[in-house]
């Protein structure tokens, strides 16, 4: 039976729609799309105009009555063409002060590190080449020196991630064995790094002791069998057990360790090479005081605090970091040239703790004092109003930056935001726009305000948000 009254006028509707929608071939001959296929590559042209037309039929059988004429159908596919021809991986502005954010990339690389990324990636490199020797070299030369140099370390070499950092070494020191662990320390770090799992991954046998708040050394020091291959010690970076709680040093696990002859490890997380307070930064523990109280392995991220790219640093004993060397897993987790080079010159900048600070992005944004963004913030004030008049009402506020990435957990750093209020429109509109602003622009929204802090900004990209600014405005 045939639908009824209006809905039956509905039907006939749709079905007209549909039959008027433009076929494939004649968009693909249209100038405007023929030109675009020029610049972008013909498939995905070709795969913007079907995936637009099977678009439109599903609005029409929806009930909707978009406009199906060729040329409203031709503007639809093109947008879709250009959005398809973008880069996926592409940089953003990081307007939120979260200096470590993972989602935006970590750590933005120093200029140099970034040049010799270029350099080496698009040439032949001396990745696992003596050119004195004229003979085969090995890749783990570039950043063992650096990173013995700058932890007091032994031996040292560098992987793929913390994560790979930490599965290796467990694999490589306690796989089949047991390994002791305080359960205060058995944390998640930004979603899929488990203690436990890691451990479970790598062959090692988890034993934990102590309680979430409180842990002893005579609980690890009751805990110790035969068949004990590792003491672990897991700097709790994302979170901090407050109150009444008890923590046993490393110092007195190597304590333990040495008594028992049973190997210490260290998973310190963040990477820190120098004493932050030195920058008016809280105290965090450095790898070379780790490297120091005695740890035969200490762990850490390339790209958190550090700075540098993403890769995983180990620290320790010759012995430990030989027997890491060899691992069949070593060479599974090992690092490419690219990042190699941003390793090399990151470190190669902490020589000069001074100069390191100035050119490695983090630190600089770390440590840049509130009285320094406060000028940078009115002055952002300042170029909003003179081009975008009073399409906006803006000004200054006291807020906080953060670390992030799971470093410093509990320091707020204080800093001073531009805040922007639209006069028309909401503004989760407004931060929706920025977002999909060329760069895309990601703020914070906090009580009704739009928040830029330009502690995570870099040179330029204040131009670029008040283009953006003044584009939204009209
Ligand atoms: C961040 C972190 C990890 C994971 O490091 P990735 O470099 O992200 O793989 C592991 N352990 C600790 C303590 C961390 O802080």
């Amino acid at each position: 039976m045939p639908p009824p009254g209006s809905a039956r006028m509905a039907f006939m509707e749709s079905r007209t729609l549909l039959r008027a929608l433009p076929k494939v071939d004649r968009l693909l001959e249209r100038d405007d799309l023929r030109a675009l296929a020029e610049v972008h590559p013909r498939v995905l042209v070709a795969d913007a105009v079907r995936e637009t037309l099977d678009a439109l039929r599903e609005e029409i059988r929806a009930g909707g009555e978009p406009d199906v004429s060729e040329h409203a159908v031709a503007v639809r596919a093109a947008a879709l063409a250009e959005r398809k021809a973008r880069r996926s991986l592409r940089r953003v502005i990081n307007a939120t002060g979260i200096v470590v954010h993972t989602n935006l990339g970590r750590s933005c690389l120093a200029r140099e590190a970034v040049e010799a990324v270029a350099e080496v990636s698009g040439a032949y490199s001396t990745l696992e080449y003596d050119v004195e020797a004229g003979e085969r070299g090995s890749r783990h030369a570039h950043v063992e020196e650096l990173i013995c140099r700058l932890t007091g370390a032994e031996a040292a070499m560098a992987v793929n991630n913390n994560a790979a950092a930490v599965l290796l070494s467990l694999a490589g020191l306690a796989r089949g064995k047991r390994a002791i662990v305080s359960r205060g320390q058995l944390v998640e770090i930004g979603g899929s790094f488990r203690v436990p799992d890691v451990m479970r991954e790598s062959g090692a046998t988890m034993v934990e002791v102590g309680t979430t708040n409180k842990t002893h050394l005579r609980d690890y020091e009751s805990a110790i069998t035969p068949d004990t291959g590792l003491l672990l010690k897991v700097h709790t970076s994302n979170y901090r057990v407050v109150g009444f709680t008890q923590e046993v040093s490393l110092e007195e696990l190597v304590e333990l360790g040495a008594r028992h002859g049973i190997p210490v490890m260290e998973d310190q997380g963040s990477g820190v090479l120098v004493d932050l307070r030195e920058w008016g930064l809280p105290y965090e523990p450095t790898i070379g005081e780790s490297v120091a109280a005695g740890a035969d392995v200490v762990t850490c991220s390339g790209d958190k605090l550090l700075g540098g790219p993403q890769a995983g640093i180990i620290a320790g004993k010759w012995h430990v970091v030989q027997t890491l060397k060899k691992h069949p897993m070593a060479r599974a987790v090992r690092l490419d040239k690219m990042t190699l080079a941003a390793l090399e010159v990151t470190l190669r900048l902490y020589l000069d703790p001074e100069r390191a600070r100035r050119e490695i992005p983090t630190l600089r944004m770390l440590s840049a004092s509130a009285g320094e963004i406060r000028e940078r913030a009115e002055r952002l004030v300042d170029r909003i109003v003179e081009s975008c008049g009073d399409s906006y009402a803006v000004g200054t506020a006291e807020d906080v930056s953060r670390a992030g990435g799971g470093a410093l957990p509990m320091a707020d750093i204080p800093t001073v935001v531009t805040a922007v209020v639209p006069a028309r429109g909401s503004v989760s509109e407004l931060e929706a726009r920025l977002r999909c602003a060329e760069p895309p622009i990601v703020a914070r929204i906090s009580e009704d305000r739009l928040l830029i802090d330009p502690r995570t900004l870099l040179p330029g990209d204040e131009d670029a948000i008040v283009a953006a600014l003044r584009a939204i405005a009209g």
